[in-house]
């Protein structure tokens, strides 16, 4: 119920929205959520807006990007695991196809295949981006085509709670960076329909035949583009905390002048 409060008064309000956020376009409304100077639920707007407008082909992002836009789902992106950061090739979460049901079955095979960090992923978001191994068998083969985005619904929209076969929660207080709900997740055999696999630069056709468009490497642009975005804010805060010591420095008086 409080998810759905404050989901209603910071983003469906027009009152609220006019009276505090008037200036502002409604994708920075996120970052306004703020506690002791630290953010809260930025994700939707940047990762999870902006894998699925990149990664969709055209009828995915007709389909998803109005409720982006209009906060009537609230994601995250889910591609880091417990034993996988940097090695993002080696991610263990697996997305097979199951052609009898037109469906990917997503399922986290270990316990370090279990998503660790995605912010807001614990307890606000209802649906993530998933990176996993997309396997199709054929000819009693498993074939990997390497990791690829899936979107996942990780609860109900009514009620908030996990959807079947989802567990995920918090990771925990970190210093200085406490308000961001920073999450872990297991997937036991999720279902999702076929058309959920993020596919504009790679496809997967009713009967499991895949095609590549380009070098699919383009599917970790998100990760870095954020990080670049995140080094180059980093700026905004030293900038400030330089602002602070210059001026500080120029009325600060201690002791003498021995020589004069
Ligand atoms: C605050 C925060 C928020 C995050 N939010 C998200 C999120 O929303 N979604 C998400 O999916 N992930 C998220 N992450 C995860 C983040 O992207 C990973 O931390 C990152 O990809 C690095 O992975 P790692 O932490 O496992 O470090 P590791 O991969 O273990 O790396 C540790 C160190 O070793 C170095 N290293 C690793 N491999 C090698 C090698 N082969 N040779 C030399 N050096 C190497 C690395 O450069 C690094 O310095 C978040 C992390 C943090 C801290």
């Amino acid at each position: 119920m409080w998810m759905k409060k404050l989901n209603y008064m910071y983003f469906k309000s027009e009152e609220f929205r006019n009276r505090y956020f008037r200036t502002l376009p409604t994708h920075e409304y996120s970052w306004i959520f703020d506690y002791q100077g630290q953010p809260m639920m930025g994700l939707h707007a940047t990762m999870f807006a902006t894998s699925i407008n990149t990664f969709s082909n055209e009828e995915q992002r007709a389909e998803w990007m109005p409720k982006v836009q209009n906060y009537d789902i609230l994601g995250t992106y889910a591609q880091t695991e417990l034993g996988h950061g940097s090695n993002v090739a080696g991610l263990e979460t697996t997305a097979t196809f199951d052609k009898e049901t037109d469906e990917f079955v997503l399922h986290t095979p270990t316990t370090t295949a279990t998503k660790w960090w995605p912010g807001d992923l614990g307890r606000y978001a209802n649906h993530a981006v998933v990176f996993a191994q997309l396997i199709i068998e054929s000819d009693g083969h498993k074939n990997n085509y390497g990791v690829c985005p899936f979107i996942v619904q990780l609860r109900d929209l009514e009620t908030h709670k996990h959807l079947s076969g989802i567990k995920s929660g918090d990771m925990g207080p970190k210093f200085g960076y406490l308000a961001k709900d920073n999450g872990w997740m297991q997937m036991t055999h999720v279902r999702i329909p076929r058309k959920q696999m993020l596919q504009r630069f790679i496809t997967v056709d009713r009967s499991g035949d895949v095609s590549i468009t380009g070098d699919i490497k383009i599917l970790y642009s998100t990760m870095i583009l954020i990080r670049t975005i995140i080094i180059a804010n980093a700026k905004n805060a030293l900038s400030q905390t330089l602002l602070v010591a210059l001026r500080y420095s120029t009325v600060r008086r201690q002791f003498r002048n021995i020589s004069g």
